[in-house]
């Protein structure tokens, strides 16, 4: 099926109503005129033939007559002979009686002149090459009298007035074929873009968002489909990340599994080592590093099992604040350590809720342990809890180092580190543990300022 533009499928009706309109009314216009401008010629003519015929004219000598009212005269016997006539330029052929009788139809008018109700009987013939209107009238003795008056006025006028109106019909179609070409446009451009639009997003293209140019329907379906792509990039990352994770996760179980039980091994052998009296002091040292190592990878290692594990959640109905001070008596010493004040600021009213205490922890630790980890000169650590409707907000902001514009989409990411003895599992974790329990965790941060970690749980789980 051939296909056509909205535009043209806008255009072309418009145009073919137009032409169709313009075309049409001038030409019936015009013939109305002629009809009506030539009955009132008929009119004319026959009351000058009364005049003529009334104030006895008609015995004058007929040139007078053809110069009164410039017509041409003819009169005929009741034979048909041409007795008397103004029309003297006709060529040879024309200028013969019976001719004459034939082409003005004397016999057949003269029949009808004597009905009555005739009196007046009219006719168009060419003679001479013009055109003229034939009016007869019945003289005495059978006489014919034929006042032949010309039409080039009528012809002339028609032709002058189809011109006009041909010009403004060619005006009017040639406005109306830029002005519905111009809304047609206005129309299409905005649909023209958000179909390349569409054909980017198809190519997978989902960081572009397509120009809103028209307050109308095609901007309500821009902004419609600008927010599906936002929703489509968003569920693709979304899925990415899952992904992501289920691999990290797969690979990490197996990791730990193989690594652990040598690791077990190595640090009973090294213990059994360190129990040996001949052992030196610097080689027992040397015992002791190895053992600390040892330690380190069995904590990542820990942390990949953690990260592995599907998280099964063991709900109870609790209090939360008492949750997060038992984290932060842990961690008193390691804060005092690290000269860092720390300020709270708990809501009393917050109703006991149903959450898994142990993940919970978990999750609230890593935090702490990130915010010391960025303030390694001292600094103040905040932790504060709000409540709004059925909604807890846990926030940690520190005065630390803060994370980098580049860094921030990252966070999230399993195994995202900048610490050279980080796992980069801490932010995976936590945010897979406020995940499952239908919460969320945002991060702010300003580079050389500080960050802010708020953990946003529902209390209706
Ligand atoms: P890890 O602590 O093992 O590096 P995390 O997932 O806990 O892994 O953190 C990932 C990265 O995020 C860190 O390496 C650090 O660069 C950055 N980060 C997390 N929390 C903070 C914070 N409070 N201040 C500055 N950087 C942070
Ligand atoms: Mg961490």
């Amino acid at each position: 099926m051939r296909r056509y533009s909205i535009q043209n499928k806008i255009v072309l009706p418009f145009l073919l109503l137009f032409v169709l309109v313009s075309i049409f009314v001038p030409l019936i216009t015009v013939e109305l005129f002629a009809w009506k401008y030539s009955e009132q010629f008929t009119r004319e003519t026959q009351g000058w033939i009364n005049v003529i015929i009334d104030t006895g004219y008609i015995r004058e000598d007929l040139v007078k007559v053809q110069q009164a009212y410039s017509v041409e005269v003819m009169i005929f016997g009741s034979d048909y002979t041409l007795n008397a006539s103004t029309l003297t330029t006709l060529p040879d052929a024309e200028h013969n009686s019976d001719y004459l009788a034939e082409i003005l139809r004397l016999d057949h008018i003269k029949q009808s002149l004597k009905n009555p109700d005739e009196s007046s009987v009219t006719q168009d013939v060419t003679l001479g090459g013009k055109h003229y209107k034939v009016f007869y009238r019945l003289l005495p003795l059978g006489r014919l009298y034929c006042m032949l008056r010309p039409m080039e006025e009528i012809t002339e006028a028609k032709r002058t007035l189809t011109l006009y109106m041909l010009g403004i019909a060619i005006l009017v179609i040639a406005l109306v074929a830029f002005i519905s070409h111009r809304i047609g446009k206005n129309l299409t451009e905005p649909i023209k873009d958000l179909v390349g639009f569409t054909e980017q997003v198809a190519e997978g293209n989902l960081e572009e968002q397509c120009e809103i140019r028209t307050q109308d329907e095609i901007g309500d379906l821009t902004i419609a489909f600008n927010q599906m792509t936002q929703e489509l990039k968003q569920s693709r990352d979304k899925l990415i990340q899952a992904e992501r994770l289920a691999t990290a996760g797969k690979m990490s179980a197996s990791f730990a599994h193989e690594i652990r039980n040598p690791l077990s091994s190595m640090r009973m052998l090294s213990q059994m080592l360190m129990q040996k009296p001949e052992m030196s002091t610097e080689q027992r040292q040397s015992l002791q590093y190895i053992l600390e190592e040892i330690e380190r990878i069995d904590t990542i290692v820990k942390g990949l099992m953690d990260f592995a594990r599907p998280v099964t959640l063991n709900l109870e109905q609790q209090p939360l604040v008492p949750i997060l001070q038992s984290v932060l008596s842990l961690m008193e010493a390691n804060l005092t350590h690290h000269q860092i004040h720390l300020d709270t600021d708990f809501s009393s009213d917050i109703p006991d809720f149903k959450f898994d205490s142990d993940k919970l922890k978990q999750a609230f630790m890593n935090i702490v342990l990130n915010a010391i980890d960025a303030m390694p000169h001292g600094g103040t650590l905040t932790v504060t809890t709000v409540q709004q409707d059925n909604r807890v907000y846990i926030k940690i902001s520190d005065t630390g180092v803060g994370i980098s514009e580049t860094d921030i989409e990252h966070l999230f990411e399993p195994f995202f580190t900048r610490k050279t003895k980080g796992t980069g599992l801490g932010l995976a974790n936590v945010k897979r543990v406020l995940e499952e329990h239908g919460g969320i965790v945002e991060i702010e941060s300003t580079l050389g300022e500080g960050t802010t970690v708020t953990m946003l749980l529902s209390m209706g789980i």
